[in-house]
């Protein structure tokens, strides 16, 4: 069983031909909701890779909080634990112009209002009282208030649950913090954050995933894009898995497909070798696709794939 704690968001994509100077108005081609959040899509990742999972988090009072909550639900997430606050729901005003290039603002909303205590709520109700036994995952981001975050780290370490963090977007994390995080998961830009060195190959997200097992994180995997993955264990465990080669057509959501994806591997028993060749697989595939958990392929969808 795997809780996440974070956000949910609908994303309100646009096209245009070009994107507007400040000032002008453009006509726009077409107009989508997609629902996102990387927690959410997290979460949906997890599931679809067959894992039971519970999502903790929060939606507004608005006429998105309910087709969110919704989209979870048919993509098999728990909902229980997701709250109705008084506001908006989180959004992401996306502009994708003609060169596929894009303009992003991110609204919080309801996301920026969960507190700690809500997040303990939540975490104790997924776990099935308060011992916490049975949770064998929870996965963190970045896009809710990071003193909730931090505080869900150090309670999943209570419940024995093996805390993933991907801090995202990108943010600089207290040792204090890193020294909790049994899987961290970071794309290049994150590596260079969190510990200050360039990252701008494999050479340096190895050298990057070193320094980090150095501050106690007990496994590290740093996502390269169509590059793959370097992962290091502080066990001593040194892999590099390949990405499939696909079409790109949107790498919205391809890392939190992988995280999902890779966490419910793990989650039945799958080896660190496996779960990545899995989860990179289940990226590739959503990177075929347009959207965020609109592209996020089920297990039996990378079972079919990865046999071909
Ligand atoms: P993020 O989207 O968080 O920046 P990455 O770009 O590193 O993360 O992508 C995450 C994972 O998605 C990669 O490790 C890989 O498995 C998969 N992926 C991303 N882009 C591609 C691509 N062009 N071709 C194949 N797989 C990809």
């Amino acid at each position: 069983k795997i809780a996440v704690v974070g956000s949910i968001n609908m994303d309100v994509v646009n096209r245009v031909e070009r994107h507007p100077l400040p000032g002008e108005t453009v006509s726009g081609l077409e107009t989508a909701y997609i629902p996102g959040g990387k927690g959410a899509n997290q979460a949906v990742a997890a599931a679809r890779a067959g894992a039971q999972v519970l999502m903790i988090g929060a939606v507004g009072q608005d006429p998105f909080g309910g087709p969110l909550v919704e989209a979870l639900g048919k993509a098999g997430v728990n909902t229980a634990g997701v709250l109705e606050k008084e506001g908006t729901s989180g959004m992401a005003f996306i502009t994708v112009d003609a060169h596929g290039e894009n303009n992003i603002i991110l609204s919080p909303g309801a996301n920026g209002r969960l507190s700690a205590e809500d997040m303990e709520a939540g975490l104790i109700g997924a776990a099935g009282g308060s011992g916490g036994a049975g949770l064998g995952g929870v996965l963190l981001q970045n896009e809710i208030p990071w003193e909730t975050t931090a505080a869900a780290v150090r309670r999943a370490r209570t419940y024995g649950a093996a805390v993933y963090l991907n801090p995202a977007p990108a943010r600089k994390v207290e040792d204090e913090v890193l020294a909790l995080v049994d899987v961290l998961v970071v794309n290049e830009t994150e590596a260079a954050a969190i510990s200050g060195l360039e990252v701008a190959s494999r050479e340096h997200a190895e050298a990057a995933a070193e320094w980090l097992l150095g501050r106690g994180v007990g496994e590290v995997i740093v996502t390269l894009g169509a590059a793959g993955v370097v992962y290091a264990s502080k066990e001593g465990e040194r892999i590099s898995a390949p990405a499939f080669r696909v079409e790109a057509v949107d790498t919205t959501a391809a890392g939190d497909t992988f995280i999902g994806a890779y966490a419910a591997a793990r989650d039945r028993g799958a080896s660190v070798q496996e779960a990545l060749r899995w989860a990179n697989a289940a990226a590739a595939i959503a990177v075929t696709r347009p959207g965020a958990q609109s592209s996020i392929p089920s297990a039996d969808e990378v079972n079919r794939w990865l046999e071909n």
